[in-house]
């Protein structure tokens, strides 16, 4: 069950939150072992949730450490829509894996194309990486096949809600906001990454068209009969409609079937909508490698409060290809990175696992902005209640503010620096 609660403005100094909660994971330490022969931990994916489990595990040194990532940089999702609608540098949101490499970690650019869990190896195209413990970490796949007409338009459709597609839709907002017309953003029903963001897409996107006099509008058909999740509908409509007025249009219980990009319209199954420009946010699941490893359904089962897989216990699996109810965030990644280390660590060094388990989840911190300096702070903590499983209890901004739009630049800030600084 999820209870709400609200807090105002005033209620919490939004700069010592996310600084405690943004500082406080560069301070935990796991234990630390003595040197010997050193045990394997593979990490596959160098994003929030991998970059967390490496930057803990590295700090005691007692595992030989591998990461395998294809792209040579880190790129956030997160706070990335300012750099799509034009405020903001892409390179504030690119960060090297220097540090990585410094740590003494060895890098494999590559993509793993399999898990070989019998002989206990990660396949990629140039060879194969032996491990005793495994973090897989390599996000989300976009369920393409639920939108008739998509495959086919995949290149003219770019979705942007993984890490190094921002240029693309960045390139089709532009031309919207140059041409005019009606810039379409669908949402799927959850469970999907970051679900206020294509709220705050909308309302960034709206902002330009009236800075830019763009004859023009967003239309929102959400899957969902309010925005998700549901603690931040009544801020977010209401923001929306404060803020941006008739430059959005917001169609609830309108789930997207099929596109026809030459037609411009997206058949809701209710009714089509027409568009000029779309971004459609496709549903999303764990990406293939986990699901031919057997490791998942459409998400990967894991046990929590560890992480560990529920097929394989060499295996962890964080970040957003995890299947549990904990927001798809990349705070709650990252928290689960540390956490995931830790298990680690414990099982390096024999240790017996904690009786009575820990009851504690990795919370979440999220932003959704509505203007270019105001956002609604989103605040998610999650505990386990022994029987019954996990509750999320949220603390949501009732408006927007400048403060919560400051916080957020402070917390990603913090973030990359405890994972790249
Ligand atoms: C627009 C937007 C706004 C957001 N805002 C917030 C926010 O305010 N706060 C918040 O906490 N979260 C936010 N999020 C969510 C956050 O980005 C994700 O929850 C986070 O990225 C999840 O981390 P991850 O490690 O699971 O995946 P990712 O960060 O996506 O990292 C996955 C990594 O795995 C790599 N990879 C993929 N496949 C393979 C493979 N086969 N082999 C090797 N490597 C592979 C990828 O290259 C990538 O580097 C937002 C997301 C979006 C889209």
């Amino acid at each position: 069950m999820t209870e709400t609660a609200k807090f105002g403005p005033r209620a919490v100094d939004r700069r010592s939150v996310v600084l405690a909660a943004a500082g406080g994971l560069a301070m935990v330490a796991a234990p630390r072992i003595a040197r010997g022969a050193r045990p394997r931990v593979v990490v596959v994916g160098g994003g929030w949730g991998g970059l967390g489990a490496l930057r803990a595990l590295a700090r005691s040194g007692s595992a030989e450490l591998t990461l395998v990532e294809p792209h040579p940089a880190f790129v956030s999702c997160p706070l990335s829509i300012h750099y799509i609608v034009g405020e903001r540098p892409f390179a504030e949101f690119e960060h090297g894996y220097a540090a990585i490499d410094r740590l003494g970690v060895r890098r494999v650019p590559e993509p793993a194309v399999a898990i070989d869990r019998d002989r206990r190896e990660v396949v990629t195209a140039s060879g194969r990486i032996g491990y005793d413990f495994l973090v897989l970490a390599p996000g989300v796949e976009y369920a393409e096949e639920a939108i008739a007409g998509y495959a086919e338009a995949r290149t003219a459709l770019p979705v942007g809600f993984r890490p190094f597609e921002q240029h693309g839709v960045k390139a089709l907002v532009d031309r919207f906001l140059a041409e005019g017309g009606t810039f379409l953003i669908t949402v799927p029903k959850p469970p999907y990454r970051c679900p206020p963001a294509p709220y705050e897409r909308a309302c960034l996107i709206a902002e330009q068209i009236a800075r830019r006099g763009t004859k023009g509008k967003v239309v929102i058909a959400d899957a969902n009969p309010k925005p998700m999740p549901p603690p931040i509908a009544e801020p977010i409509l209401a923001a929306m409609r404060s803020a941006h007025g008739q430059r959005i249009e917001y169609l609830p219980d309108h789930e997207a079937k099929a596109v026809d990009p030459g037609k411009g319209a997206l058949d809701c199954g209710i009714a089509d909508v027409p568009f000029t420009h779309a971004n459609l946010v496709l549903p999303m699941r764990a990406p293939k490698l986990l699901r031919e490893a057997g490791l998942a359904e459409r998400w990967a089962a894991v046990r929590l409060p560890d992480f560990r897989s529920r097929d394989d216990d060499r295996i962890w699996i964080i970040g957003d290809s995890a299947g549990t109810p904990l927001p798809k965030s990349g705070h709650v990644a990252f928290n689960a990175g540390v956490s995931v280390a830790e298990a680690i660590e414990r099982r390096i060094a024999g240790a017996p696992e904690p009786v009575p388990p820990p009851t504690g989840l990795p919370a979440g911190i999220c932003f959704a902005a509505v203007t270019h300096d105001r956002a609604i702070m989103i605040n998610v903590a999650a505990h386990l209640v022994p029987g019954e499983g996990p509750k999320l209890r949220f603390e949501v901004d009732p408006e927007p503010t400048r403060e919560s739009s400051e916080a957020a630049f402070v917390w990603g800030r913090s973030m990359w620096q405890n994972m790249l600084g």
